[in-house]
């Protein structure tokens, strides 16, 4: 295989391109056309032995550095990503699909993002000093977890690969990341860029490979925490592996989000909001709001602006930079959200916008909207993880919390309104971890992002991912004598 975008080898590990040609042969598909653009091979037992032993040997030299010295090597990989945002975008686009429009700005930035805001708190961690009684105390000491395995969906590959190294680098962990195997090539980059900027090899190993590469990293006992991004019935497993080895856990996982707009909110910026929570990277989106609740008073006044505004949509060749809409990830996928389609329709949905796949080259699918859906049915319950949107209405602020929290999931949610009192009161009644008032889907780096129920465990992002990455060891210092009973 030799195109601009085979990498050197399959893994990065201590500091170099490796490869094991007995591994599972993986086929890098470029989405846009179908073709091979690169292949992988998945880890064999010595490869994952490798990534382990390196990854613990850099995770001492890391922890014993300052968090400034750490920090400052994090900033530095964090302009050497943006200064190659067009050629890591490139790659992206190549490795999923997404259009130029969206990796020039999402992926590799956001992944920059993260590493230069951990790479700035990293200075910043402590412990606390607690005074006692008679001039005791005890001080914490906030100290690294060890070596942390990141598993990645096939979404936002650099991104989550950078969202989880960022907070674990942070506080002194090395990290061994395995991205999909549907998205193998941007993670690579991300660690080539970490030892050029000066960290120690080892510390950020990636391996190809499949659910079984992922499944031996999370049992290995050498690992001391596992973050997944990754669907429900995939974080179940992973979460019950983890729990037998005791070992920390974060877990990113699905959702069926809802977006409530009241009567009074701001039309366009409702619509806006829907077709981004909706259509953005081909629907292929965790925190989507997929079950967009309108109030019945604008329920057609939406629904028009809506399908009028879906007009204006590019759907095209993702290195086109005015495409807006590229292919789904995969022939699979697409498979699948047909499949949720066809579910709709049968259950007697409306379908008011798109419905089919596109012919020719690629796994392109229109974007889909179904109206008049109802809380039973099937696109109204799972999630498909693709470009259709289900618009429900409703007549009462508390029907449409109820039915909003109605979901086994709680990842996202968002609600439109002007009054003030009423947004802030239904942002407090949803039952998710990350709530939009007249916005949806912004995730800045600053601000904690996970999910409750099934949605998830653990915070990515913001501060609250340092409570994840790091462990508090409690020292008692006596000062006076030590009495026993005898
Ligand atoms: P999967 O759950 O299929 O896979 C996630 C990752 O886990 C892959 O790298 C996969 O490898 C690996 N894996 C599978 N089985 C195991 C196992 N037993 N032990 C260890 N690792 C394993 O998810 P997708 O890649 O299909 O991604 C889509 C899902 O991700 C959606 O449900 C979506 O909602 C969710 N997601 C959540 C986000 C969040 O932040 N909450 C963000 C983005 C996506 P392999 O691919 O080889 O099977």
């Amino acid at each position: 295989m030799s195109t601009a975008y085979q990498p050197a080898a399959s893994h990065y590990v201590n500091g170099t391109y490796i490869d094991d040609l007995d591994g599972r042969e993986i086929p890098v598909i470029y989405p846009a056309t179908g073709q091979e653009i690169a292949k992988v091979y998945g880890a064999t037992a010595s490869i994952i032995e490798q990534a382990i032993q390196s990854a613990q040997i850099a995770q001492k030299q890391w922890a014993f550095l300052s968090g400034s010295e750490r920090g400052r090597i994090m900033v530095r990989a964090a302009h050497i990503m943006r200064e190659r945002n067009r050629s890591l975008s490139e790659l992206e686009t190549h490795d999923t699909g997404k259009p130029m429009s969206e990796t020039l700005i999402a992926d590799a930035l956001s992944g920059a993002d993260a590493l230069e805001y951990f790479g700035g708190l990293a200075g910043t961690l402590t412990g606390e000093h607690i005074p006692l009684a008679g001039g005791d105390f005890v001080y914490t000491r906030r100290e690294a977890l060890g070596v942390c395995v990141g598993i990645g969906a096939w979404n936002y590959p650099i991104q989550i690969a950078s969202w989880k190294a960022a907070p674990a680098l942070a506080c002194g962990n090395a990290m061994i990341f395995k991205p999909s195997e549907m998205t193998p090539l941007s993670a690579l980059k991300l660690a080539e860029i970490l030892v050029e900027a000066g960290a120690p090899a080892g510390l950020f190993n990636v391996v190809q490979g499949h659910g079984d590469v992922g499944a031996a990293l999370v049992t290995d006992p050498r690992i001391d925490k596992v973050s997944l991004t990754g669907s429900v019935p995939t974080g179940q497993k992973v979460y019950a592996a983890a729990a037998q080895g005791l070992k920390h856990a974060t877990m990113e996982l699905g959702g069926k989000s809802p977006i409530v707009i009241f009567d009074d909110a701001n039309l366009e910026n409702a619509v806006s909001a829907a077709i981004n929570g909706n259509f953005y990277s081909t629907g292929q989106i965790c925190s989507n709001g997929t079950r967009v609740f309108v109030q019945d008073e604008i329920k057609d006044a939406f629904i028009a602006r809506l399908t009028e505004r879906m007009k204006r949509a590019i759907i095209g060749d993702p290195m086109g930079e005015t495409t807006t809409i590229g292919p789904m990830v995969s022939e699979r996928q697409r498979a699948i959200v047909l499949g949720y389609i066809e579910k709709g329709i049968q259950e007697g949905a409306t379908l008011v916008a798109g419905g089919k796949s596109i012919d020719g080259a690629g796994f392109y699918i229109e974007p889909t909207v179904f109206a008049d859906v109802t809380d039973d049915m099937t696109i109204a319950r799972e999630e498909i993880f693709g470009p259709v949107m289900s618009v429900l209405s409703f007549a009462t602020e508390e029907e449409a919390i109820r039915r909003a929290n109605d979901t086994e999931f709680g990842l996202a949610a968002g609600v439109f309104t002007q009054d003030l009192t009423r947004a802030h009161r239904v942002a407090a009644a949803f039952e998710a971890g990350t709530c939009y008032i007249n916005a949806y889907n912004l995730t800045p780096v600053e601000a904690p992002f996970g999910g409750v129920k099934m949605s998830g465990v653990g915070r990515e992002n913001s501060k609250a991912a340092i409570d994840h990455y790091s462990q508090l060891k409690s020292v008692y210092v006596c000062l006076g004598d030590t009495e026993a009973a005898f």
